[in-house]
């Protein structure tokens, strides 16, 4: 059964994308306030092949404040403060 995206935006905030120039832990420019895409339909290949997976399972299951740091540990990225 596949595994539906929620919205929560976690996967345009915790990893570093070099296409969009965007850091890791850090919003990509685009992201809206509602966790949607504001390019959706101009967004680059990166994002149109990133399909969601267990990991969004995972995220689901956690408060909305814990999803960016449950992400950045479970790639072994930096978080924000340390990527500066
Ligand atoms: S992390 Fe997963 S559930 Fe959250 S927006 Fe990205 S694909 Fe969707
Ligand atoms: S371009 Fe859209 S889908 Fe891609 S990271 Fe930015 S907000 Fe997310």
């Amino acid at each position: 059964m596949p595994i539906s995206c929620f919205k929560c935006g976690t996967c345009c905030i915790a990893p570093d994308i070099s296409t969009l120039g965007k850091p890791v832990g850090v919003p990509c420019v685009h992201l809206r306030a509602d966790r949607r895409c504001g390019i959706y339909p101009d967004r680059p290949a990166v994002c149109r092949d990133y399909a969601p997976d267990e990991l969004c399972r995972a995220l689901h299951g956690l408060p909305p404040a814990a999803r960016v740091g449950h992400y950045l540990a479970v790639f072994g990225l930096p978080d924000a403060d340390d990527a500066k």
